[in-house]
């Protein structure tokens, strides 16, 4: 199966894009992970992204393009992959096709995750990630039993620097500028399942497999019918 998860940033993408992964036993490929780790490693590619992330942009087509070519041949995406964060702009969606195409892979669904702005900004205010496996907590809706500790590794939470204030807006707008396209352009093709991602983590995440299994009855169907 190959996905891709779209939403914006605090829709819970990650999050789900996790369970989805792990329900299909397939990898999930992260651009915001392998950027972050790049920067926190302090690589070539690190000192690259970097001053774009800060800042709540984004990090240039032909790095985050160039990091899906080397991942997509990786041994582990031979029965599939989902995609979280990329593509992000259009120019890295048609990037996608020609790389996907020169190897006879098409995409299967784009989990397209949806949310108003006000919970988006009261999401991403309260964010931690822990420093060592990478957990999600929220200081509201899912606080750690312990402040300032992971629950699952007892690794140090952080709050991302892109998630202050003044660049949680300008990532959100980046999102309507560049990212929405995105979602039209995989609309034309028949591939987005759009979800409601108000609720509880599992709910939204049999959402998403409900939608996965009614596009994949819908595919079935199209392919009968020719
Ligand atoms: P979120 O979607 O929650 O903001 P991510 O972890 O997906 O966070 O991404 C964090 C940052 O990494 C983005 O704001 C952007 O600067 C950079 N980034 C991630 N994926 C891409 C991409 N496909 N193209 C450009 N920049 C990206
Ligand atoms: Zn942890």
């Amino acid at each position: 199966m190959n996905l891709i998860i779209i939403g914006p940033p605090g829709s819970g993408k990650g999050t789900q894009g996790g369970l989805v992964a792990k329900r299909y036993h397939i990898p999930q490929i992260s651009t915001g992970d392998i950027l972050r780790e790049a920067v926190r490693n302090g690589s070539a590619l690190g000192l690259k992204a970097k001053a774009s992330m800060v800042r709540g942009g984004l990090v240039p087509d032909e790095v985050v393009i160039g990091i899906i070519e080397d991942r997509l041949i990786q041994r582990d995406c031979g029965k599939g992959f989902l995609l979280d964060g990329f593509p992000r702009t259009v120019a890295q969606a048609e990037a996608l096709e020609r790389m996907l195409g020169k190897r006879g892979l098409v995409l299967d669904h784009v989990i397209n995750i949806e949310i108003e702005m006000e919970e988006l900004i009261r999401r991403l205010r309260g964010r931690r990630t822990c420093s060592r496996c990478g957990a999600m907590y929220h200081l509201l809706s899912n606080p750690p039993k312990k402040e300032g500790i992971c629950d699952q590794c007892g690794g140090s939470l952080y709050e991302r620097d892109d998630d202050k204030e003044e660049t949680i807006r300008s990532r959100l707008d980046v999102y309507s500028q560049q990212t929405e396209p995105v979602i039209q352009y995989y609309a034309t093709q028949g591939l987005v399942r759009s979800i409601n991602g108000i609720g509880h983590i599992d709910d939204i995440f049999h959402r998403i497999l409900e939608a996965i299994e009614e596009g994949e009855d819908y595919a079935k169907r199209g392919s009968h019918r020719s």
